[in-house]
């Protein structure tokens, strides 16, 4: 249930709303917009006789009953779009952000390389693992907190904010201590102590979907992150399994407008995963701009031949610089209101 305030109420109204809520034995979660108080009813489903009180009390314009298991990440709560502040990096305030940078962070000088070509081809973001979710337990996995130290090296010398993956609860401090945005990778999506722990932290969250989850489920799982009192989460659509295997994954785009239209959160796309193939980024990254992405997250390599990890989905930085200069005008072309 969410309870919508009307323009004029005043604040002594919003206490007694959450008063009656309270004494019903539901928790509630406060939403101060520019022109509107909305109040998230949690817990499990209110009564009628509670939805009927509180309709009735002074400054309520509306009650809405919420029919979504997710609450928070939900349109409803939060009518106005989230955006979700980087340092100066703001993802969902319209114009698309540009994360790219290795799979995995690999060294001190491949790293430092592929941050500057990243910043020089249009990235306002580095990307680039240090704990690697790899298939075969025998796979390179990253290096580890010396991948962080080099990450955060690359942004000091670059200025390019970095989101980097966290897998493990008792990591998350430790990787917040160097990255400016978690990355909960497709695998964990559902780590429900993952996330409960992301929450936590009042670092901005990037949530990836798992490629066997659906829409519903997704947003379940940022909805423990929010639940938690973390606001700033930002959903990826990185490919779901399809039967062809002829791309590693299939990109789902329909559900970059979909699940806009669901939730207030920024949802970005990440073409390189998503297809697994280094000639698909760049049309797939053009066509998730189209769709109403609010960023790209892309993968690029010096040498992708030689790459450690994911070396046929790797773009060279030249590809990453066209793909920089051609989101502008599809973005200016597409900029119709996909909500309303
Ligand atoms: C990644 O972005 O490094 C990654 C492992 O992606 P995903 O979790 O989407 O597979
Ligand atoms: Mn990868």
């Amino acid at each position: 249930m969410i309870v919508q305030m009307g323009t004029g109420a005043r604040a002594g109204d919003v206490e007694r709303v959450i008063g009656t809520i309270t004494a019903a034995g539901h928790g509630h979660h406060l939403s101060e917009g520019m022109e509107r108080t909305i109040i998230g009813v949690l817990g499990p489903a209110p009564s009628q006789d509670l939805m009927e009180h509180v309709q009735v009390l002074p400054g309520v314009e509306l009650v809405i009953r919420i029919s979504k298991p997710y609450k928070m990440a939900s349109r409803e709560f939060h009518p106005e779009p989230t955006v979700v502040r980087i340092g100066n990096v703001a993802i969902g305030e319209g114009e698309p952000v540009l994360i790219a940078g290795p799979c995995a962070v690999e060294g001190r000088e491949s790293l430092l390389l592929t941050a500057r070509a990243a910043k020089a081809a249009g990235a306002t973001m580095l990307r680039g693992g240090a704990y690697k979710p790899r298939t075969s337990p025998y796979s390179f996995s990253g290096l580890g907190e010396e991948g962080l130290r080099l990450l955060a090296e690359a942004r000091e010398e670059t200025g390019l904010p970095v989101v980097t993956e966290v897998m493990e609860p008792d990591q998350v401090e430790r990787v917040a201590e160097y990255a400016d945005m978690l990355q909960i990778g497709a695998r964990n999506m559902s780590n429900f102590p993952l996330l409960r722990r992301a929450g936590r932290t009042d670092t901005p969250v990037m949530l990836k979907r798992n490629y066997s989850a659906t829409i519903e489920e997704w947003l379940m799982s940022a909805e423990y992150i929010l639940a938690e009192g973390n606001p700033n989460v930002v959903l990826c659509e990185r490919g779901i399994r399809g039967f062809d295997t002829a791309t590693r994954f299939t990109l789902d785009l329909a559900a970059v407008p979909l699940v806009k239209g669901l939730t207030h959160l920024p949802v970005i796309v990440d073409p390189s995963h998503g297809t697994g193939r280094r000639e698909l980024v760049a049309p797939m990254s053009l066509a998730a701009v189209a769709a109403g992405a609010d960023g790209l997250i892309i993968e690029i390599h010096h040498d992708p031949v030689e790459a450690l990890c994911d070396g046929p989905q790797a773009i060279l930085p030249e590809t990453l610089r066209q793909i920089a200069a051609a989101i502008g005008p599809v973005y200016a072309a597409v900029r119709i209101p996909v909500l309303s």
